[in-house]
């Protein structure tokens, strides 16, 4: 878990996602994993993950999601653990973190 998910507008966005998927299971409808696009079965934990891992704690960057590994999902978990010995051996080779673009930038 990282410093973001205990980012104030995290929290409190989290908070409202959660309850989203309540109102929703609560209509009988279903709840379905922005990752691998299939359903959240009521009975699985589920995460408030980040839809662009580089991108900011607002409600559009937020969906609910598969926290543990299932037969079509890698899961939060498994994925959020490949980013950071990605970022890890990353920050090894450079000594410095990976400068982060503004998605608006142009590339040249
Ligand atoms: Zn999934």
């Amino acid at each position: 878990m990282g410093a973001k998910h205990r980012d104030p507008e995290y929290l409190k966005n989290a908070r409202i996602v959660r309850s989203r998927v309540a109102v929703k299971r609560r209509a009988g409808a279903d709840v379905t994993c922005w990752r691998c696009g299939h359903l959240i079965d009521p009975e699985q934990r589920f995460d408030v993950g980040h839809i662009d891992a580089n991108g900011g704690p607002g409600l559009d960057n937020l969906a609910p999601e598969h926290r543990y590994k299932t037969a079509r999902c890698i899961g939060n978990r498994a994925d959020g653990g490949r980013l950071g010995a990605a970022r890890q051996r990353e920050a090894k080779t450079r000594h410095a973190p990976a400068p982060i673009t503004s998605p608006g930038s142009l590339k040249w």
